[in-house]
């Protein structure tokens, strides 16, 4: 059979269903997908050396295998199998432990090539468990640079090295996609970019260190050149369609401004210069507003639906959670309601006949502003004249999703999204590099930095005893939990039982309620209005309250298993407090494992998001970003987010090659590419 890309794994040999069942659990499907999946790490066996010669160290010996023997050890159910391995300058010894039927399978008496680990133990020097492979022209365990495979569900990585040579005639007729004006160029570091077949070939075969390198760079970048491209094309085709025009008027902002309890900070009226500005041309705004959390991004999307309504035009707002929706709802009452205007909520779980009547009113125009959550992006929602949609949150949402809002409407609407997500301006401009950004990158004046302190066993009563002054003193606690009710899981802790148990101990005499997203939307509903008007002192809740919740009186938050959440998450939850002048605090309830205490201590040291997504990356190595899930499903392999020399030159290149190749879409390949960028990332 001629295997291509679309092939099942399964069609490879050696791949029954059981195989396959797991292949599937690590993403590989297709063979396709066999050949994206790359080698974690690779371990260099490629010296081969005489016995006489070894150091201890990762080694490959050329030799024959004499004797093999397996006996049981004292422990039982244990083996241990034996074999002595000679090449003429010596011999050596080779155990392998619980592999019984290797005995029978290790070649005898022919030439073979063994690598594994020297090691000298018990006064001698030995080979533990190592690989043994016939002597060949084309070696895949031994006596080469080896990749090592992200090891899961229970596959080794000698079984996927396997398949990967099954597929390597097919990887070397890989067609290029690069043009090849940019293939002779020299880039970076005056590396030239490896053609696509052999640097596949090479990142899973490596021949030697400096073509692995190679391999890499061309593969990351790529990945990079691809990405960008797809935003940068994706921008030119919103810029050539007409949208809403909403013209600025500065008596309307003026007057917004006026009304509002605060002052706005600096980088909160530039970035709404920037949005207003944006939304006064004639082609769609498409812009991010990137700002910490707590930095006040509501305020400035709401200035910019007052204008967009003040010029006839419907705003929606799409959210991820219901609690946020109705938060919203509640703050727009209080901003615009004087200027007239009907808004409303549109979250699952309405009475049908309630629902009609909001959809009805969005269509007719009667209601000019919608909140939502992905209730709005059903299709029996229509918008009459539809200017601006805004989406809070917007890493909680997909691309399809965006676009089906974007759709609602007759002329292109201008895009706000909004996202604490703390990537740097370069890597968000690479990210995003459809949208234009604004960063808000700085708090509102008077915020004290949250007192973060990670929270062992014993240091627990002592905790729990400032926690109840704070709610002495007039201030209100969170207390998130990692599940919703008791499991198996020993010792984890869920919002029904801890509000139980705080509740009939150590704050008996305080009202307590439970929020998760269990819960009937009524339920909910009243809960947190309660919590929002001071008629409860502690919400215990799941994490349902990780994103946008406001309740600037709360000036606790307790999280229970710490170690279970990312910074990511546990940055956003502490982001539920100091949200006011008062002094909040963060406990982090933790195991005193070392690993996973050194983490969290981050975020005593830090309050910054940016900062904090940098020392994570610090501690964590390149490769698994901060909060990657919050990238969509932006699917890097090999370019590491960090290398902002790689980054640079990807999006110079990107931007070079568009502005000197206007007909680029004759290239088929790289159109294939780019179009399946624009549907499966986070780009529109
Ligand atoms: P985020 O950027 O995380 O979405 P919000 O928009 O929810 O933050 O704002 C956080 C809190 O700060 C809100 O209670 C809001 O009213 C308040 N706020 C916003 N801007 C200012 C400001 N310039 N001065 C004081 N408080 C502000
Ligand atoms: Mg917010």
């Amino acid at each position: 059979m001629i295997i291509k890309l679309d092939n099942p794994v399964s069609d490879l040999m050696g791949v029954g269903s059981a195989l396959a069942t797991r292949l599937k659990k690590l993403k590989v499907e297709t063979v396709e997908d066999l050949i994206y999946h790359y080698p974690r790490r690779y371990d260099d066996f490629s010296q081969v050396l005489p016995i006489s010669k070894l150091l201890p160290g990762p080694v490959t010996i050329e030799a024959q295998i004499l004797r093999v023997a397996t006996k049981r050890t004292r422990k039982r159910g244990f083996t241990i199998t034996e074999a002595l391995i000679d090449d003429g300058s010596g011999a050596i010894k080779a155990t392998w432990f619980n592999q019984p039927y290797l005995a029978k399978s290790l070649p005898q008496n022919v030439p073979v090539y063994v690598a594994g680990n020297l090691e000298f133990k018990y006064n001698q020097y030995a080979l533990q468990n190592p690989v043994v492979e016939r002597v060949s022209n084309f070696t895949k365990n031994t006596a080469r640079i080896v990749p090592v495979y992200p090891e899961s569900e229970g596959i080794t990585s000698k079984q996927i090295r396997g398949l990967v040579e099954q597929v390597l005639p097919l990887i070397k007729q890989l067609p290029e996609i690069l043009p090849s004006k940019m293939l002779s160029r020299s880039l970076l570091d005056s590396i030239k970019l490896m053609d696509r077949a052999e640097a596949l070939e090479q990142i899973h075969f490596p021949e030697s260190t400096a073509a692995l390198k190679r391999a890499k760079f061309r593969l990351a970048f790529e990945e990079l050149f691809v990405l960008i491209l797809a935003g940068l094309t994706l921008k030119q085709d919103v810029q050539d369609s007409p949208a809403p025009k909403i013209t600025f008027n500065p008596d309307t902002a003026r007057e917004f401004v006026n009304n509002l309890s605060f002052k706005l900070t600096d980088a909160q009226r530039k970035a709404a210069w920037q949005i207003l500005q944006d939304m006064d041309k004639n082609t769609p705004m498409n812009r991010l507003l990137e700002g910490d959390v707590g930095s006040g991004k509501t305020v400035v999307a709401i200035l910019a639906a007052a204008m967009a309504m003040e010029c006839g035009y419907q705003v929606g707002i799409l959210v991820p959670t219901e609690i946020l929706a109705r938060q919203h709802i509640k703050t727009l009452e209080l901003l615009v309601s004087k200027l007239g205007y009907k808004l409303d909520l549109l979250v699952s779980g309405l009475k049908k006949t309630h629902k009609q009547s909001i959809l009805e009113d969005v269509s007719s125009g009667k209601t000019q502003l919608i909140v939502g959550t992905h209730a709005l992006l059903e299709e029996s929602v229509k918008f009459k004249n539809l200017g601006l949609v805004i989406i809070d949150e917007q890493h909680r949402f997909g691309v399809a999703q965006r676009n089906q809002l974007k759709q609602k409407s007759n002329l292109l609407p201008h895009l706000l999204v909004m996202s604490a997500t703390p990537i740097p301006r370069s890597l968000a401009l690479t990210v995003y590099s459809d949208l234009d950004i604004s960063i808000i990158d700085e708090l509102p004046k008077g915020r004290r930095p949250v007192k973060t302190e990670v929270v062992t066993v014993d240091e627990r009563p002592q905790a729990y005893r400032h926690i109840d002054a704070q709610i002495e003193s007039g201030g209100q606690v969170f207390v998130v939990c990692p599940l919703i009710s008791e499991s198996d899981k020993l010792g984890v802790k869920s919002v029904e039982a801890e509000a139980e148990r705080l509740k009939t101990t150590l704050f008996s005499h305080r009202k307590l309620a439970v929020l998760h997203g269990k819960m009937k939307a009524i339920e909910k509903k009243a809960v947190v209005e309660d919590f929002a008007n001071g008629k409860t002192n502690i919400l215990v809740a799941t994490t349902v309250v990780e994103v946008g919740v406001d309740m600037p009186n709360a000036t606790v938050m307790l999280v229970e298993g710490a170690e279970r959440f990312g910074l990511a998450t546990l940055h956003q939850l502490r982001g539920r407090v100091g949200r006011s002048k008062h002094q909040s605090y963060c406990y982090l309830f933790a195991t005193s494992d070392y690993q996973s205490r050194q983490r969290l201590e981050l975020l005593e040291n830090y309050q910054d998001g940016f900062v904090l997504a940098q020392k994570d990356l610090e501690l964590r190595g390149p490769g698994e970003l901060y909060g990657q899930a919050q990238h969509g499903l932006l699917d890097l392999r090999l370019a590491n987010l960090g290398d902002h020399k790689l980054i640079k030159q990807a999006r110079a290149s990107a931007e070079d090659f568009l502005r000197q190749t206007p007909d680029w879409k004759k290239y088929p390949h790289l159109l294939e590419r780019v179009n399946q960028l624009k549907t499966v990332t986070s780009l529109d």
